[in-house]
């Protein structure tokens, strides 16, 4: 794959802002060079643009290089920047499918890219020839979501791979549920496809959603187009801090997941219970896309008791669908509990 043909001419092109830290990157004993506060230690100075601590911790725990790593404000930080990094506004456009998370259209639409919607099938599986006849010169990027926002489920990795080997762009992966999958990553295979760009995130599994936190992970090459892009400091150095403290508690994190999966299996056999409810389909994350008769009703009846899941029925085959996730047993329970008032 020829990386530089598909990358815009201006962003190939860019002088990107060298700050202070880009310039001098050693341990020194005075720094006059940044214009920062010499007060206020260690709020005062400015934070390591490319978080290569953060980062080193980050490629023991994936296996793979710190140089494959882009941090981001949330994964939707990398989201617009593939976006802006590709796509010549009103020439380029995207592919995706159809149903998915919301912010991959969303950054298309603020830089002005066409972004072509792509059905999944009625089952919310992935027909790879049917993205793949969307296609045209000018498509840089095909966003893929496994597993998918809103429907819950994986999408076939074989299908994928179809997308991945028979696409001359970016084939973005979103893996922001990997945590809560029986499947593995396509992290195990980034050096395999120099085309992928995987995505994860704080948000999820870790429980730092309000941190802002997210991972691209990619080859050297395209993770250096990130760099050029991205603001200098991106991730300022409460986050960098924190989050790095959080990756030693992986343990607790993989209780978390082991806990909410427990919670999900028994949240899904008592919604199955209620006469109401039409169909719960099958999930590999931390909610359960539930179909009811009437979903703007159920809705606004859980509303008006405090109770607040996302409603999904305008949604592309969503219709009459909610979206739920699974919270602590007191918390699922009281769902259920209201739920099981609805006559
Ligand atoms: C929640 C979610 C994310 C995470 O976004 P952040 O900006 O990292 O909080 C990314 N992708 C999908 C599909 C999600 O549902």
């Amino acid at each position: 794959m020829n990386l530089a043909k598909l990358v815009r001419p201006n962003i190939l092109q860019l002088n990107p802002y060298s700050c202070a830290r880009d310039e001098f990157k050693g341990e020194a004993s005075v720094y006059l060079d940044a214009n920062e506060n010499p007060m206020n230690a260690p709020y005062n100075r400015y934070p390591d643009p490319m978080q290569w601590a953060l980062k080193e911790k980050i490629s023991q725990m994936k296996s793979v290089r710190s140089e494959q790593i882009m941090l981001g404000n949330g994964s939707d930080e990398p989201i617009d920047l593939v976006v802006r990094i590709f796509c010549e506004p009103q020439v380029d456009n995207i592919v995706a499918i159809d149903p998915s998370y919301g912010m991959y259209q969303v950054c298309a639409d603020v830089n002005n890219v066409e972004y072509r919607k792509v059905l999944l099938n009625a089952d919310y599986s992935l027909d790879a020839q049917r993205v793949l006849d969307a296609v045209d010169a000018n498509t840089k990027i095909i966003f893929l979501c496994s597993p998918n926002n809103p429907t819950g489920n994986l999408l076939n990795r074989s299908e994928m791979l179809k997308i991945v080997n028979g696409f001359g762009g970016i084939v973005v992966i979103d893996e922001a549920y990997v945590d809560f999958s029986s499947e593995e990553s396509w992290l195990a295979d980034l050096d395999k496809y120099s085309n992928i760009v995987v995505l994860q995130t704080f948000s999820k599994a870790w429980g730092l959603a309000s941190v802002r936190c997210g991972m691209a992970f990619a080859s050297e090459e395209i993770i250096s187009y990130f760099n050029k892009v991205k603001y200098p400091y991106n991730i300022n150095i409460l986050t960098q801090n924190f989050v790095s403290e959080n990756l030693d508690l992986e343990v607790r994190k993989n209780d978390w997941v082991e806990m909410l999966l427990v919670q999900r299996t028994q949240l899904s056999n008592e919604l199955q219970t209620l006469p109401f409810v039409e169909k719960i389909f099958p999930t590999d994350a931390n909610f359960l896309l539930v179909k009811v008769p009437d979903a703007n009703a159920v809705y606004q009846y859980l509303v008006d008791l405090g109770i607040i899941v996302r409603n999904r029925n305008t949604v592309s085959l969503c219709l009459g669908c909610l979206r739920i996730t699974v919270g602590t047993a007191e918390e699922n329970k009281t769902l259920l509990d209201a739920l099981k008032k609805i006559g």
